[in-house]
C-alpha cells in the first residue's frame, strides 16, 4: 500500500509513520515529490493496521497498489523519475543516446567508436567486457580487461560509460570501472544479479526479457528498487515473436505503456530490437516520436569486422545521420537531443 502524507506535513510526522510501518513488519521505500511525500509500504497488511495508520497525523489517506510491482508504479510516484549518470539525465526533455560497440574488443576499436560517438554527439559511451552469448563458443568478452580500455576510452573523449554486468560476484568490480550497470535481457530474472545491483549505488540500465511482459518487467524493477536503488532507467530492446525478418519484435507500444504505468524513463534500443543496421536508423525515429526517454545505438568503426553484432552495428558516418535525423524528430515533438 502507499501512504500518501498531507502536503504540510512535516519531517517529525513522515518518521513517525515511518516507524509505525517498520513496527507492523512493513518494509518502507519513501518518495520525496514536489508536492507531497508518499511512502511506500510493503508486506502483509490488515485491516486494523491501516485504520491506525490513517488516522495519525499528517496522513492524508493510503491507497492500495493493486499492479504486481509496487515500487516502479506510477501509484507509487506520480511524478516522472529522472535518474543521473554523471551530468546526463534521463526522464527530462534532453534524450540522452548511449552509443558504442557491442563487444570492447581492443584499444583501437574503442578508442576509435569513442571518438566517433562523441563526434556525433551522443552522451553515453558504451562497450561490452562480459558478453552473455548464446553459443559458449563465441565471443565472451575480455573481461576485466575490457573495463578497463571501456573507463579508459570513457575518460580519453569525455563521456561516462555503460556496461554489462553477467555475474553477481562481479557487480562491484563493474561498478569500479562504469557510471551505470547494465543488466541484459538474458538476466532480467537472474534475482540474484538484481539483488545485487539494488545493493549497488550504480545506476542501472534493465533491459526487457527476451519474453517478459512489461508487468514482470516492472517487477524486475521492484527487486533493484526494494534493495535500495531508486536509479533504474529502463530498456526496450525487443521481444521474440513469430517474426523471423528482423532480429526481434522492437515493441514500441511498450514505450507508451511504461509511462502509462511506471514513472521510470524508458531508453529504446533499435540495435537489438531490429538486428539490422538499415532498420535502425527510422526506428530510431519512431522511438524519439513514440516519447522514448533514450535511444541506445551498436556503433562499430568497421561492423564486417566486429566479434559481435556486426550485422546490426552503424559505421560512424551512418550514426552521424542517425543523429542528425533524430534531433529533427526530437524538435518535433517538444523535447531535445
Ligand atoms: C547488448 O547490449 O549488447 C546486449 C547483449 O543486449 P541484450 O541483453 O538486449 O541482448
Ligand atoms: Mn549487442
Amino acid at each position: 500500500m502507499i501512504v500518501i502524507m498531507e502536503p504540510q506535513a512535516d519531517q517529525s510526522q513522515i518518521e513517525r509513520v515511518v516507524d509505525r510501518l517498520k513496527e507492523f513488519g512493513f518494509d518502507t521505500h519513501i518518495s520525496a515529490g514536489v508536492e507531497r511525500t508518499i511512502i511506500g509500504a510493503i508486506g502483509q497488511k490488515n485491516e486494523l493496521q491501516v485504520q491506525q495508520i490513517e488516522a495519525m497525523q499528517g496522513v492524508e489517506r493510503i491507497l492500495p497498489i493493486l499492479q504486481p510491482f509496487k515500487l516502479a508504479s506510477r501509484e507509487f510516484r506520480p511524478e516522472r523519475s529522472q535518474v543521473k549518470v554523471g551530468d546526463v539525465v534521463f526522464g527530462g526533455t534532453h534524450i540522452p543516446v548511449i552509443a558504442g560497440p557491442c563487444a570492447v574488443e581492443s584499444e583501437e576499436q574503442m578508442l576509435a567508436a569513442a571518438q566517433a560517438v562523441k563526434d556525433a554527439g551522443a552522451h553515453i559511451l558504451r562497450g561490452g567486457a562480459y558478453k552473455p552469448r548464446t553459443s559458449p563458443y563465441a565471443f565472451q568478452g575480455l573481461a576485466e580487461r575490457g573495463l578497463e580500455i571501456l573507463a579508459w576510452a570513457g575518460k580519453q573523449v569525455g563521456l561516462p560509460v555503460v556496461t554489462e554486468v553477467l555475474n553477481p560476484r562481479d557487480v562491484e568490480r563493474v561498478a569500479e570501472y562504469s557510471d551505470m550497470l547494465q543488466i541484459g535481457a538474458r538476466n532480467m530474472q537472474n534475482f540474484t544479479l538484481l539483488r545485487e545491483v539494488g545493493m549497488s549505488r550504480r545506476p542501472v540500465l534493465l533491459k526487457r526479457g527476451l519474453s517478459a511482459t512489461i508487468s514482470e518487467w516492472l517487477q524486475a524493477a521492484d527487486y533493484i528498487i526494494s534493495g535500495g536503488n531508486h536509479n533504474v532507467v529502463l530498456c526496450e530492446r525487443g521481444i521474440r515473436t513469430f517474426e523471423t525478418e528482423t532480429r526481434n519484435t522492437f515493441d514500441l507500444s511498450a514505450v507508451a505503456a511504461v509511462h502509462e504505468l511506471s514513472h521510470l524513463p524508458i531508453v529504446a534500443d533499435p540495435s537489438h530490437g531490429t538486428g539490422k543496421w538499415r532498420y535502425v536508423t527510422p526506428m530510431a525515429r519512431a522511438a524519439v516520436a513514440a516519447g522514448a526517454d533514450g535511444l541506445l545505438i551498436e556503433v562499430h568503426p568497421n561492423p564486417e569486422q566486429a566479434l559481435s553484432d556486426g550485422p546490426q552495428s552503424l559505421r560512424p558516418e551512418v550514426f552521424a545521420q542517425l543523429m542528425q535525423e533524430v534531433r529533427r524528430v526530437a524538435e518535433a515533438v517538444g523535447r531535445s537531443i
